[in-house]
């Protein structure tokens, strides 16, 4: 596939000062598509150079002219749906339907929210004796994964801009594709040189060498928990500001009363799209043990409605995971499940194709609250059902892990079903089916994470405060 050989610095594609290359692998085959460069910590030093330069202007326009720029990159995207959702599919394994409505479809909606945003948020506001000036926070490092691609970098990278903030991308190895797509975006649109950069470049290295930059002002990652940590600790040893979005074993509790067909459904769809690696996939159903055999059925048959192959074959549904290393990991859990005495109703740990990194769709049934597959992150199309005997159980079980992103209640009525809720110790909470929304905060509680993205609440924090008293 076709690829850039530089880094996009101050507005141009420029050589990259190291040799090393990084393969992009089409995790449906195992075939290398493409090779980018592996940044360096010069390359690194060269675009936190050029976003500083860049800072200045880029802060001093009018909101209004930011606006239209975060319009035109909306539109430029729109105008590379086709080229995205190919590259998106190569790239992660994505089914082409899925690609192009969810990968491509909900950046674009982010992307028209901030152009909205950048002119209508207030910027400063009047109170007793101060004025209050909210002022861009300066140079973000963007630091995102490879399961919502696109996504994952305009859901920082619109909102900094939003905000006149200028920044430096290092996107996720198995998916700079995508980012370097997504910077000839910018620069047709007709975005300052130097207020958006990207380096392309592994985690240790080039990620490295971005989150520790004197020149960085802000850190907004994405990612696993673990590397969370260890930037949030670097950052904070540098009191710079940090966002972080992290992992997730979000609960999808079914209570007595709800429309059980359409809750299992719609549960058992939630971890499969994507092949389970949403981080706020609701990998874990919890259902009262007088509807639960019953749960456990229809989540056990509707497995079927997922087939498993090919990402490009109209029908598939199902893809590969990313790589040889999730390919390990995710059937390592389903083992250790079988180990640890869960009952398997679908899918397993071989691999359903013999080329490609596939995983079975996979339910789990008598899965316990202690169990591994219960507590761990999985990030691959694994399901677990869980049983309780009351509302307060139920509770306990949905909060009883050390993350907090993503949820699900179901009732009877909405009431029920959001006082349950109010009680969950988790960033976003869909009831009986509520749908995604791009302007409603999204981010996590406890070790899911610091910091908000979307809307006007993942705006504010590329935002810092001035007090005026007069
Ligand atoms: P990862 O943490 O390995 O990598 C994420 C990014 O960080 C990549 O760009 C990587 O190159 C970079 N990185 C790795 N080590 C680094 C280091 N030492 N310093 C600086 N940067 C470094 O995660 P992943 O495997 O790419 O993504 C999967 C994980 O991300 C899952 O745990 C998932 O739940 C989580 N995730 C969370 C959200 C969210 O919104 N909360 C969204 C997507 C993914």
């Amino acid at each position: 596939m076709k690829a850039h050989d530089g880094m996009y610095i101050d507005g141009a594609w420029r050589p990259a000062v190291g040799s090393d290359l990084i393969e992009v692998v089409n995790p449906a085959d195992g075939q290398v598509i493409a090779q980018v460069p592996a940044g360096t910590e010069e390359d690194v030093d060269a675009a936190v150079r050029a976003a500083r330069a860049a800072l200045p202007g880029w802060a001093a326009t009018a909101p209004a002219e930011r606006a239209a720029l975060i319009g035109a990159l909306r539109d430029a995207l729109l105008a590379r749906t086709g080229e995205l959702t190919e590259t998106i599919t190569a790239e992660l394994g994505s089914p082409l339907g899925f690609s192009k409505a969810v990968h491509v479809g909900a950046p674009i909606a982010v992307a028209s929210s901030y152009a909205e945003l950048a002119s209508s948020y207030a910027f400063e506001e009047r109170v007793g004796n101060s004025t209050v000036l909210l002022e861009p926070i300066g140079v973000v490092a963007a630091i995102t994964p490879w399961n919502y691609p696109l996504h994952q970098v305009v859901a920082k990278v619109a909102p900094a801009l939003a905000a006149g903030c200028t920044l430096v991308l290092k996107p996720a190895e198995d998916t700079p594709l995508t980012a370097q797509l997504f910077a000839e975006a910018v620069h047709e649109a007709g975005i300052p040189a130097g207020v958006f950069n990207l380096v392309t470049g592994t985690g240790p290295v080039a990620g490295q060498a971005l989150a520790a930059h004197e020149g960085v002002d802000l850190v907004s990652f994405t990612g696993s928990t673990a590397v969370g940590k260890q930037i949030g600790a670097t950052a904070g040893a540098a009191v710079k500001r940090v966002a972080l979005e992290l992992g997730g074993k979000s609960a999808n509790v079914i209570l007595p009363g709800a429309d059980l067909v359409k809750a299992v459904a719609a549960g058992v769809g939630h971890v499969m799209n994507n092949s389970g690696q949403s981080c706020n996939a609701l990998t874990r159903m919890l259902v009262h043990r007088d509807h639960y055999e019953e749960a456990v059925s229809l989540a056990a048959a509707a497995v079927a409605d997922y087939p498993t192959g090919d990402p490009r074959e109209a029908g598939v549904r199902v893809g590969p995971v990313v790589n040889a290393k999730q390919h390990e990991r995710v059937r390592g859990f389903i083992t250790k499940g079988v180990e640890e005495g869960a009952r398997l109703v679908a899918g397993g740990p071989d691999a359903p194709l013999e080329q490609g990194y596939f995983v079975a769709p996979t339910v789990f049934a008598d899965v316990t609250p202690d169990m591994t597959i219960a507590q761990e992150e999985i990030f691959g199309p694994v399901l677990s059902i869980l049983r309780y005997e009351d509302e307060e159980e139920a509770l306990r079980i949905a909060n009883g892990t050390v993350y907090g992103l993503g949820g699900a209640v179901w009732a009877a009525d909405e009431a029920t079903a959001v006082a349950f809720a109010r009680r969950m110790d988790t960033g976003q909470v869909d009831i009986n089916g509520g749908r995604f929304n791009v302007l409603a905060p999204f981010g996590g509680y406890k070790q899911s994470g610091v910091g908000r993205e979307l809307g006007a609440h993942g705006l504010a924090e590329y935002l810092q405060t001035k007090s005026l008293q007069f």
